[in-house]
């Protein structure tokens, strides 16, 4: 009995948190990835940005190359991303069903726990999210200047300015569903003070702040969740509507007073489900002077590769104009994808088929989610 239970935890403990990363973000297809001349040519102008990435969920170090990440700073800077959201899961429940989800069970526990987090993360979503956070931080400060850690305008100035001459990747800090608050808005200044400058009201349930696309009830944002959108506005931080119930997606648009974004979507035009949004949603949104990152997995755009991706991204640019379309991949947020971010390449190519201009390209890679971050970060 005892050596069941040494053989369990070495386990649970040992193997099982990296099994789990792997089984859950596989990658279709794998490096070396070719694109044509002109498109290399392109893609290497370009100042690229993905506006989502759950890579903090996972154990490892982001400074080294892994063989299981779909992102980690090594292939960033081959896949010449400049800035990447590195978007933070604090719950999410069993199944994580696209149609309807309860809250009652937590994934996260588990994973916190396999992971040895400290004790406190198992009963504070908030303190999940500081942990994570911090997790970013030590990677940007032991990186030797090669992941900078963007909070304010200031810190992207300096960046872009940097970025001019070396190759460095600047990383962002955002967060999956207001839950993470543990129903405190007070809370939402212990959040901004470690860094997050974007979150959604809600990610896979219905919570005290707003209803979820995939929970039960999917009601709009209750009152406290019109407080936290105004709180949040008024510090700087970017309203992100992925994942939100259609009728509190309305919500937030009818209150929003800054650009609000989608960080990681599909649109119904290409794919029709639950998750993704309407032309009128599409609409309303870059009214707002909002953006919609486009998702790389197979629910968001119907499809595994590059040129499927490539085509919600021209729904979407027909319908608003891509001056507020931009990329979300979600990588290693428990999805397939065609590629890894050192692949990035393959989206210039496939917009290139699509006949987007050079210009138009350069917006969707990054232009637009540096426009939304320089005009909205706090000072
Ligand atoms: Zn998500």
């Amino acid at each position: 009995m005892v050596v069941l239970i040494i053989c369990f935890l070495v386990f649970f403990f040992g193997f099982a948190p990296s099994m789990v990363e792997k089984s859950l973000n596989p990658v279709i297809n794998k490096p070396p990835y070719r694109v044509s001349e002109r498109a290399a040519v392109l893609h290497e102008k370009l100042l690229v940005a993905d506006m989502h990435a759950d890579a903090l969920l996972w154990n490892r170090d982001l400074l080294e190359r892994s063989e299981i990440s779909q992102v980690d700073v090594p292939k960033l800077l081959e896949g010449n991303v400049s800035l990447q959201a590195f978007t933070v899961v604090t719950k999410s429940p069993r199944g994580l069903n696209i149609e309807r989800n309860t809250d009652e069970t937590d994934n996260i526990f588990w994973l916190a726990l396999a992971q040895r987090q400290p004790l406190e993360n198992l009963s504070s979503l908030t303190k999940r999210a500081v942990y994570q956070a911090g997790k970013l931080k030590e990677y940007s400060e032991k990186s030797g200047g090669k992941l900078v850690l963007i909070k304010t305008k200031t810190d992207l100035k300096n960046f872009l300015e940097r970025r001019k001459t070396e190759k460095i990747v600047g990383g962002f800090l955002g967060i999956e569903g207001a839950h993470a608050l543990d129903g405190k808005l007070e809370n939402l200044d212990v959040l901004f003070d470690a860094g997050f400058r974007m979150m959604s009201p809600s990610h896979f349930f219905d919570n005290d702040m707003g209803g979820s696309a995939h929970g039960t009830a999917k009601y709009g944002l209750t009152d406290k969740g019109k407080e936290l959108i105004r709180r949040m506005e008024a510090r700087g931080m970017l309203v992100d509507v992925a994942h939100a119930s259609a009728a509190a997606i309305d919500d937030v648009l009818a209150i929003a007073a800054k650009p609000v974004v989608v960080s990681h979507t599909g649109v119904r035009g290409t794919c029709d489900n639950q998750r993704n949004l309407s032309d009128e949603q599409l609409r309303k949104i870059a009214k707002t002077g909002g953006i919609v990152g486009i998702g790389f997995w197979d629910t968001a755009v119907c499809g595994e590769s590059a040129q499927d991706i490539a085509g919600a991204i021209r729904y979407a640019a027909n319908i608003i104009g891509a001056d507020h379309v931009a990329l979300g991949s979600d990588f290693d947020g428990s999805v397939k994808v065609p590629f890894d971010t050192s692949g990035e390449a393959l989206i210039t190519e496939a917009l290139l088929n699509e006949n987007f201009t050079d210009e138009e390209i350069t917006k969707i890679m990054g232009g637009n989610v540096i426009r939304i971050l320089s005009e909205n970060l706090p000072d």
